[in-house]
């Protein structure tokens, strides 16, 4: 099977988000599986300087390829590597207009770097002469792909047996924009409509590939339900609904071998799940660290976050002060809203011995944190995926969640008859059951101590690994060539 993907960011290429981890991640493990992928993605600046950082090599490969398609005299050049330590090819599309700014987003005209990225990559896979089976394109900025494929390109040979997939990994980005830029696009005015790319008097490009790919999914299988509901549909829930026959959820994976606490040299000792008593050596010399008094016998509950409201952190400071008459410490490192990062300031300074507030970012204390925690809260709002509390359950740290998307995916209520479940979570948006949750894993990690070993034990057994995603990207892209079949 030869598969494209198109992103606008691939890990170690260019990364800003979550985005950049899953391709960097995804296409290594679909090789193992024996799918024939390659990727496109831009040539941003930043490619050149992590190419020493990571130590990967771009050779020239291509140059002044002309986009017939669009309203402009720029062409692209190409430029070829691979995925560090794979063979998976990488495709670089160059244009020094459109994509060398030093921030990947902050460019001359976003939707038409988008747009020309888009189109430059079928021109390129027209000149590589290859015919994909399938086309996958991951969230708005390759959105207008599967539009191009089932409009303009409808009769290019390069593609008369191309599948296309749209992979969302936020509904709150859609890349909306001004209506003209259609016209730039090359894209006929009918898909200026309802059932096309139109969205409250603009063009949404995502709208675009949930209208026109043949298979959708989003980073889990509950988010993959719930944005199809006006709570969570981000204004697209009608379109998504329409295309509910064709949306699935597939969880994303984590890189064990950068997330393992057998090996992670960020941490302060080494643990295994047949070795957990040596956690306890993280917690203490992090309380040290954090000027916190040690004591291994204290709860200590640890929180990783962006400090937005999709977090949930209305809930959780509206109870941190009951959750202070416990015998417990609190750690959290995380920045953004002012008013979220003066609250744990706060806070700290309510509960000196209580409380440690880090306000900034910090890759290396994070490690620390996950390692060191006893427990660790995420009572998002909403979680396409959510990362934290896999790298929680990965080192043993039990989690304390809302049930919502990638969150009630991967974490399961304790069952202390069963003995079955990783973690401890409520489901309706409201203080007093997040402060229910977190009595309860008190209450198991005080009193019940074998319970607790147990639950960490259950935690680090988590399959958490992309080999179990990429199998599931496998069977989605059977499903989209059925589908183009059917
Ligand atoms: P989101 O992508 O919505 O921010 P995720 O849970 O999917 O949420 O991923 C967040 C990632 O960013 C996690 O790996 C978390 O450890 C990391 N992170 C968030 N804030 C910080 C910070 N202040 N310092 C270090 N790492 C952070």
């Amino acid at each position: 099977m030869k598969v494209y993907m198109i992103s606008y960011e691939v890990y170690p290429f260019a990364k800003v988000g979550g985005l950049a981890d899953v391709v960097g991640a995804l296409p290594k493990m679909l090789k193992k599986q024996g799918i024939d992928v390659s990727i496109i993605m831009p040539l941003h600046k930043i490619v050149s300087k992590n190419s020493e950082k990571f130590g990967f090599n771009i050779e020239p490969l291509y140059e002044k390829i002309p986009v017939p398609v669009l309203r402009t005299d720029q062409t692209f050049s190409v430029y070829k590597s691979e995925i560090p330590g794979s063979k998976v090819p990488v495709f670089l599309i160059s244009n020094d207009y459109y994509f060398s700014a030093d921030d990947v987003y902050n460019g001359p005209d976003l939707a038409e770097q988008s747009i020309f990225f888009s189109n430059a990559s079928l021109e390129l896979i027209k000149k590589l002469g290859s015919k994909p089976d399938i086309v996958h394109s991951h969230d708005w900025q390759s959105s207008l792909v599967p539009v191009y494929i089932k409009s303009v390109y409808r009769s290019e040979p390069s593609f008369s047996n191309t599948s296309t997939v749209l992979t969302i990994h936020n509904l709150g980005y859609q890349g909306i924009f001004d209506p003209k830029y259609l016209e730039f696009a090359g894209l006929p005015q009918y898909l200026f409509n309802v059932d096309g790319l139109e969205f409250y008097g603009q063009i949404n490009f995502l709208k675009g590939a949930i209208l026109f790919a043949d298979v959708i999914n989003t980073v889990s299988p509950t988010y993959a339900n719930e944005i199809t509901t006006e709570e969570y549909g981000e204004k697209l829930d009608g379109v998504l609904r329409i295309r509910s026959d064709d949306l699935f959820g597939i969880l994303n994976g984590i890189d064990y071998s950068e997330y393992n606490p057998a090996t992670d040299k960020r941490i302060y000792a080494n643990y295994d799940v047949g070795h957990i008593d040596k956690k306890k050596i993280n917690k203490v010399r992090l309380q040290g660290d954090l000027g916190l008094p040690k004591n291994e016998d204290v709860a200590l509950v640890g929180m990783i976050t962006r400090l937005v409201d999709q977090k949930g952190l209305d809930l959780l400071s509206r109870i941190m002060d009951y959750v202070a008459l416990f015998n417990m410490q609190f750690v959290v490192l995380g920045t953004g809203d002012a008013r979220y990062e003066n609250y744990f300031r706060s806070l700290e300074q309510r509960y000196p011995d209580k409380v440690k507030a880090n306000i900034t970012f910090d890759v290396e204390l994070a490690q620390k944190i996950y390692a060191g925690s006893d427990m660790f809260v995420m009572p998002s709002r909403y979680e396409p995926c959510g990362l934290g509390q896999m790298y929680s359950l990965r080192y043993g740290t039990v989690p304390v969640v809302r049930y919502t998307g990638g969150l009630a995916d991967t974490v399961k209520e304790y069952d202390s008859h069963s003995l079955e479940g990783n973690g401890f979570g409520f489901r309706k948006y409201d203080a007093p059951y997040l402060l229910t949750s977190i009595a309860k894993a008190l209450y198991f990690f005080n009193q019940e101590k074998k319970h607790w070993q147990r639950i960490i034990r259950n935690a680090m057994n988590t399959d958490l690994s992309w080999e179990r995603s990429a199998s599931e990207y496998v069977k989605l892209y059977e499903k989209a060539l059925a589908k183009r079949r059917g």
